[in-house]
């Protein structure tokens, strides 16, 4: 039997949005256009049964506007996931503005996208994403409350990125402990990929901890700056064949790929990035089977959507710590459920999200 092979052209033509490969029984689909400000926007909002759907928005120069739309279901899926596995009351949304950040954003265009995710009624709560920073969260401000990751001047809670580097640095500990029955990191090699906002501050965690701390970025400037400062190891070569305990990896997502997956070393996978799998059921399996334990990234990333949950909830940077250090109990559960179950890490941590949703479902049914 020839098995027809559909092109993204022919999915197009069949099935424009529910049939997407990403939707995901998303609740709503918002197409935000304004001719004036050239404004192109889309609000994925993929399920509010625990609360309002947050997420931040993203700028990106997409190839094209199908690549959007698929960008703004996967990352609205992945919010929902996160936030029911970190216990927060809120939904899964995301959005996705097309342009260049650099080139195509103004102040007229972030007031008019503010007033879209006004129009919506807290149904959707933005914050910032890539392409985006907090004055421009603070303009959004300016047309709507439903606005998060704001100036620490009218009222935000500042910087997320410190707080999920700390959250990841809890989730490789317990990686660690599974795996090595200790959660000391000191002696332990770690490569960190990318060393921006997050990977910075998860080396000083490392170094402070006693770590061998390998580091990887495009960005050869910054390469010199990180290793000046904690007196890390820059590493030249192929960093997914190089010889460490753990890989953390805070670049971009899909690094665990077909091409990548066989020459990976490591024992431990424990970053920040988001989408770290590029197919979350081929390469997790096939990371089970080689033993190669991983920290599912939406659990371990989630210090930063725990902060920006404090300024609705109008809690503590006392509580917030409190909360993303919970995240070593969190991850330490899921690694033994998944071995339990005899399941893959991340599908461990889908259950127990997916049934958080379920529960408070039926409760709300009641
Ligand atoms: P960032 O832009 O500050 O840093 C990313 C770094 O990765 C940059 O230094 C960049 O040069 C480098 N990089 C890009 N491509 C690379 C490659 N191929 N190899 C090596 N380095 C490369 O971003 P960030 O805020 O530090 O976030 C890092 C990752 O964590 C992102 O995937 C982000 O979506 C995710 N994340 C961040 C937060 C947060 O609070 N900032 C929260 C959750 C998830």
């Amino acid at each position: 039997m020839q098995v027809e092979v559909l092109t993204a052209n022919d999915l197009i033509k069949t099935a424009p949005v529910f049939g997407q490969l990403s939707f995901d029984d998303h609740e709503q689909v918002v197409f935000c256009n304004d001719k004036d400000t050239g404004l192109k926007a889309i609000i994925g909002i993929h399920n509010t049964v625990l609360g309002p759907a947050l997420g931040g928005t993203r700028m990106w120069n997409y190839a094209s506007e199908w690549e959007a739309l698929n960008d703004a279901l996967r990352l609205s899926r992945g919010m929902t996931y996160k936030s029911a596995i970190t216990g927060l009351n809120l939904g899964g949304g995301k959005a996705v503005i097309i342009g260049d950040a650099k080139t195509q954003k103004t102040p007229e265009l972030m007031r008019r996208f503010g007033q879209f995710v006004h129009s919506l009624s807290g149904k959707y709560i933005t914050a910032e994403d890539i392409g985006m920073d907090t004055e421009d969260m603070d303009i959004v401000r300016e047309v709507t409350p439903f606005v998060t990751g704001i100036s620490e001047s009218i009222g935000g809670a500042g910087n997320p990125s410190p707080i999920t580097a700390f959250g990841v640095f809890m989730g490789m500990k317990a990686a660690a402990k599974y795996k090595y029955g200790t959660d000391d990191l000191e002696g332990k090699k770690v490569m960190v990929q990318g060393i921006g906002h997050v990977g910075e501050a998860l080396v000083e965690h490392l170094t402070n901890e006693g770590a061998q701390v390998f580091i990887s970025d495009i960005n050869h400037e910054r390469l010199d700056e990180v290793s000046r400062k904690y007196n890390a190891t820059i590493y030249v070569g192929d960093i997914y064949s190089a010889d460490v305990d753990i890989y953390a990896p805070c670049a971009l997502g899909a690094s665990v790929n077909d091409e990548t997956i066989n020459r990976i070393k490591a024992s431990i996978i424990a970053g920040a990035a988001n989408n770290q799998l590029a197919d979350e059921r081929t390469h997790g399996k096939i990371l089970k089977d080689k033993g190669i334990v991983y920290a599912p990234d939406f659990l371990i990333n989630a210090g930063g959507i725990i902060n920006v949950y404090a300024e609705l909830e109008g809690y503590d940077r006392k509580e917030i710590m409190r909360k993303t250090e919970n995240i070593y109990n969190t991850t330490l559960e899921i690694l033994k459920s998944a071995e339990r179950k005899n399941i893959t890490t991340h599908n461990a941590a889908l259950q127990i999200a997916q049934q958080r949703i379920d529960d408070r479902k039926r409760e709300n049914l009641n």
